[in-house]
């Protein structure tokens, strides 16, 4: 695991690490406000998985860059994961081509259906007709292959989350990296289909939205705990596990705490903070 050079070509950089919703304030400033969105490159090409309030800054980047054609992953589509589509600036140019996937279609979900009904009067002065790039979407059964030119492979698995979210496993080049948000697990009872996602892998960001002694008295609203990625990370032989979707109640000094603590039970991991970038 080492931080990322310009010439890496297999890299992931964190845009958004809080989950269910965005926060702000001096007391979050150090692992950052904005909600789930991470940009993998392989090997030139650019991947984004999710989109919610952390894609607006990427997009803000990368209108510099002139006409684009980008393949978007949607965990699911719980607003946290696609607040930023409205306010991605890209989605305004013509010269754009977007393709979002979505593996939660097996839940009777469809990607396009659940963008207008949240682009819709009085919640936002406009719909989804709005954007000028052409944008295609892409309703996959969650568990297939997705493999994409340059031999990049993109391998899925459903999360017990409520309304479904798919896992994602990202090869390129022979290295892997997982993520894997949002999704509950069960005391005791690793989750298989994870497991069997993660696998040796070398980068596994995981939900990590609680404690497992908060676990023990919230009510998890299917998430999970960074200590559950521990155990997982363990299980499957991850190289580097990344504890990610933060509680928006937890402030810099609770995720250091968290950090020194991860850093203990598994030396070598990390807590998710925007801007970080890793290399597999
Ligand atoms: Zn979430
Ligand atoms: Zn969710």
């Amino acid at each position: 695991m080492n931080a990322a050079h310009p010439n890496s070509d297999f890299s992931v950089r964190f845009w958004g690490v809080r989950g269910s919703t965005p926060c702000a304030g001096p007391e979050v400033q150090k692992y950052g406000g904005n909600t789930s969105c991470l940009e993998i490159t392989c090997g030139g090409k650019r991947l984004i998985f999710d989109a919610g309030t952390g894609i607006r800054y990427l997009g803000n980047e990368m209108v510099k860059e002139g006409a684009l054609e980008t393949d978007i992953f949607l965990t699911h589509t719980h607003l946290d994961h696609v607040c930023g589509l409205p306010f991605f600036k890209p989605f305004y140019s013509a010269a754009n081509e977007f393709r979002l996937y979505s593996g939660h279609s097996t839940f009777g979900c469809c990607t396009k259906d659940a963008l207008k009904n949240m682009m819709v009067a009085p919640l936002l002065p406009m719909d989804v007709d709005v954007f000028s790039a052409d944008l295609q979407f892409v309703d996959f059964p969650c568990g297939d292959n997705i493999e994409l030119e340059g031999g990049i492979v993109i391998k899925t698995a459903p999360l017990n989350h409520p309304n479904g979210a798919t896992g994602y496993r990202i090869e390129y080049g022979g290295r892997s990296i997982c993520y894997i948000t949002d999704t509950e697990h069960v005391v005791g009872k690793p989750d298989q289909n994870i497991l069997s996602l993660i696998q040796g892998a070398d980068v596994f960001i995981y939900d990590a939205t609680y404690t497992d002694e908060e676990f023990a008295v919230l009510p998890p609203f299917g998430h999970s705990t960074w200590q559950e990625g521990v155990r997982l990370a363990d299980a499957a032989g991850v190289q580097c596990y990344v504890a990610f979707h933060h509680d928006p109640d937890h402030d810099d000094d609770f995720m250091d705490q968290v950090a020194t603590d991860l850093e203990q039970m598994r030396p070598g991991s990390l807590v998710a903070r925007e801007g970080m970038v890793l290399t597999p």
